[in-house]
């Protein structure tokens, strides 16, 4: 069953600008997309608008729930920068975000949780007093606890080193695994894309729509070193030379690559 349906005629913001146009995909219960885009083409407007923070828009955006009665998804988000509060420990942050119960009575223990993200023994630590890495585990954890529906992910490891960032990819699609959220992750990086996501939806430039949406059949985890994941990449921009600029050339607008879920 579908998760999300995405169906925006226009949205324009009040100063006239139209960041999207006709731009519609659906989603499935622990599908990981990530949508590639020029700068500026619109990918934050579109997460905004999926978010909630934003609900100024001409079309639709539903969710399917998998549980009665609930009627929007529980959504995580991981903006650019890890946002953790300074003044709150490692634990105070991620204890920020849960329910009392889940506080008082946690499945899994914080401990636990901290060791899997390669964290033992930081939880009295404070923002300040970690690396830019450590921090973006942190994160990742904090946007996991709370075992989401929907992950919304805008360019999170952009500022990252690139040793660093491989590593937190890798620990991304460990714990994408083991909770399965539907993950829509926002990425100007081909290569980044391909190493982490089940799909791929191609965004123009603005105002955006989808241009081409391409599955990616390859197993987890992967690195955007793989040989698979160069290989694909070497192929699309091949077939596709302006992909990255949000253009297919004309002749090659149809057919589209459909994603079996939208048939
Ligand atoms: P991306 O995330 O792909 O870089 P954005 O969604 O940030 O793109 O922006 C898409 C377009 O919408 C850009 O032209 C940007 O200038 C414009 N835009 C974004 N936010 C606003 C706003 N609050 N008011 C007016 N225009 C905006």
């Amino acid at each position: 069953m579908t998760f999300l349906t995405v169906d925006i005629g226009k949205k324009v913001y009040p100063n006239g600008c139209c960041a999207i146009e006709n731009l519609a995909f659906a989603a499935q219960p622990g599908e990981f997309v990530a949508i590639v885009g020029p700068s500026g083409s619109g990918k934050t407007t579109l997460l905004n608008l999926i978010a909630g923070l934003d609900r100024e828009l001409d079309g639709s955006i539903t969710f399917h729930s998998r549980q009665a009665g609930q009627s929007s998804p529980r959504t995580g988000f991981i903006f650019q920068e890890p946002r953790l509060m300074p003044w709150l420990s490692v634990q105070e942050n991620l204890e920020l975000v849960l329910a009392p119960q889940a506080r008082a009575h946690p499945v899994t223990p914080l401990q636990d949780w901290l060791a899997l993200v390669g964290l033992p023994g930081c939880s009295a630590l404070f923002p300040g007093q970690l690396s830019g890495g450590m921090q973006r585990r942190v994160a990742l954890l904090r946007a996991f606890i709370v075992e989401p529906d929907l992950l919304l992910m805008d360019e999170p490891f952009q500022s990252l080193d690139a040793p660093t960032a491989n590593q937190i990819r890798i620990l991304l699609q460990d714990l994408w695994q083991r909770t399965r959220p539907t993950v829509l992750f926002v990425t100007h990086s081909l290569r980044e894309a391909l190493s982490l996501a089940d799909r791929i939806l191609f965004l123009s430039a603005q105002p955006s729509r989808v241009i081409l949406d391409i599955p990616v059949d390859l197993p987890h985890p992967r690195t955007i070193e793989d040989l698979s994941v160069q290989k694909l990449h070497a192929s699309l921009l091949d077939q596709y030379p302006q992909l990255l600029a949000g253009q297919i050339a004309p002749s090659r607008e149809r057919p589209r690559i459909v994603h079996p879920c939208m048939r």
